[in-house]
């Protein structure tokens, strides 16, 4: 079953790409008060702020080309660097599973 915050608004499994309203929620739900801002998870660095905001992608956690589901489980916001290197990673091993 799916976790969905109850005020957000529901999505399409299938759809490409996560509500702009869920990468809000995501980021003020998982926003760490200690260090003043969402800590990417991969990279550890702090963001805080509108213009801060938008550097971070709400990425799939599992690539949808691998049958990931745009769920909340499956959201995960990375700073841009991260979820380039995100990207290439599971297309790397995805080739490799061929
Ligand atoms: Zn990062």
């Amino acid at each position: 079953m799916s976790k969905l915050p109850r005020n957000l608004p529901t999505r399409d499994p299938q759809a490409r790409t996560f509500p702009s309203a869920w990468k809000n929620s995501y980021f003020r739900r998982n926003y760490d008060e200690n260090r003043g801002g969402y800590v990417c998870p991969d990279c550890d660095k702090v963001f805080c702020g509108p213009a801060d905001f938008r550097r971070l992608e709400a990425e799939h956690i599992k690539p949808q080309a691998d049958g990931g589901l745009t769920v909340w489980e499956n959201l995960i916001l990375l700073c841009k660097p991260c979820s380039l290197a995100k990207r290439k990673k599971d297309r790397a091993r995805r080739r490799q599973s061929f």
